[in-house]
């Protein structure tokens, strides 16, 4: 297949672009660099710098696009609470661009990026694709809102979509890890206290209702998640829009992460309890059953040692390229 990675330069998007490459698809970037790292665009990648908004339409023709794999978007929970409008903006008002241009260019095909965001706080674990969806902030509204609009032009013109709904997704692949201007995420922050980037790791609560009072998460591995967005762009169906949950489907606690992470490294990690973060609910897994039963899945690095291994290993080899070293 000819497929459209759109934001091919972000983490996510630049290792399932690496993997479409190696599974012997040709791959389109679309990418404007407002959070991706030009390096991480894979070298047999073709790279269109500019805005999805203006230059999808243009790239579909072009370029021959057969699928679109759509990872361009914010994700980050407390600036959607902030700066609502740059997430409406960003990811609703430029996916409907996106896909009028697939629907105006005979393109039906597409696998978007989505999050367990739009669930909110779960009543009961693990989650499952039925349960209701009520997001507790912007980022999972822009999330969920996008999936009606997938969903309705399915319907209307015969599109075949899959959303992947992702829990925490960590890890690295090959030269393809974690390194972001703003890092917000646990296992990231974890390790820049092992590189000395970073003084200690904050623990955002230790009184929550579970086992050992942090909250606890589900963590997937990068190159799991990779192999989901293929399948689910092999089995797409005209007029369908499938949405699958995507976890390991095994919860970890934040003492927990932050014990495998001083197994992994070596390096004692001091820790100290902050705070609650605001809109954190206190437990989330996946059920991944649908995605495992419908698309085949078959998460392989589902072990939180594995994850976090692998994370290291990307990351104690940055150097001056960490983004934590510029502080
Ligand atoms: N967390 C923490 N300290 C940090 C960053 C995160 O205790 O410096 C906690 C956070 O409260 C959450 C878990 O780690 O319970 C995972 O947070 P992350 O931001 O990685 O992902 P999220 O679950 O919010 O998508």
């Amino acid at each position: 297949m000819n497929i459209l990675v759109t934001g091919g330069a972000g983490y996510v998007g630049s290792v399932c672009a690496q993997v479409f490459i190696e599974q012997g698809h040709s791959v389109t970037v679309i990418d404007n660099f407002s959070t991706g790292n030009r390096e991480a665009v894979p070298a047999d990648a073709t790279l269109v710098e500019g805005d999805v908004r203006e230059v999808a339409a243009t790239v579909l023709r072009e370029h021959n696009i057969d699928a679109v794999a759509h990872f361009a978007a914010r994700s980050l929970v407390g600036e959607s609470v902030e700066k609502p409008e740059e997430y409406w903006q960003h990811n609703l008002v430029t996916t409907l661009a996106l896909l009028d241009a697939m629907r105006d260019n005979g393109v039906n095909n597409l696998v978007f990026s989505s999050t367990a965001a739009t669930y909110g706080e779960p009543e009961t674990v693990p989650i499952t694709e039925d349960m209701p969806t009520a997001p507790t902030n912007p980022y999972g509204a822009t999330k969920l809102s996008i999936d009606y609009a997938i969903t309705s032009y399915c319907h209307a013109y015969g599109m075949g979509a899959t959303s992947l709904r992702y829990f925490n997704v960590a890890g690295a692949y090959g030269s393809i890890g974690e390194n972001r201007a703003v890092e917000t995420h646990l296992i990231p922050l974890v390790l820049q206290v092992a590189l000395g980037h970073r003084e200690k790791i904050m623990i955002f609560g230790d009184d929550w209702p579970t086992e050992d009072g942090t909250c606890v998460r589900d963590y997937i591995h990068i190159r799991d998640l990779a192999d989901a967005h293929l399948l689910a762009l092999e089995s797409n169906t005209a007029s369908q829009h499938r949405i699958f949950n995507l976890g390991s489907g095994e919860g970890y606690s934040v003492a927990q992460v932050i014990d495998t992470c001083r197994e992994v490294t070596g390096h004692p990690i001091p820790a100290e309890v902050a705070p609650r973060r605001a809109g954190d609910p206190a437990t989330l897994i996946a059920s991944s059953a649908k995605a495992m039963n419908q698309l085949g899945w078959r998460p392989s690095r589902t072990d939180l040692h594995t994850i976090v291994s692998d994370a290291w290993a990307f990351t104690s080899q940055l150097g001056d390229r960490a983004y934590s070293a510029q502080r």
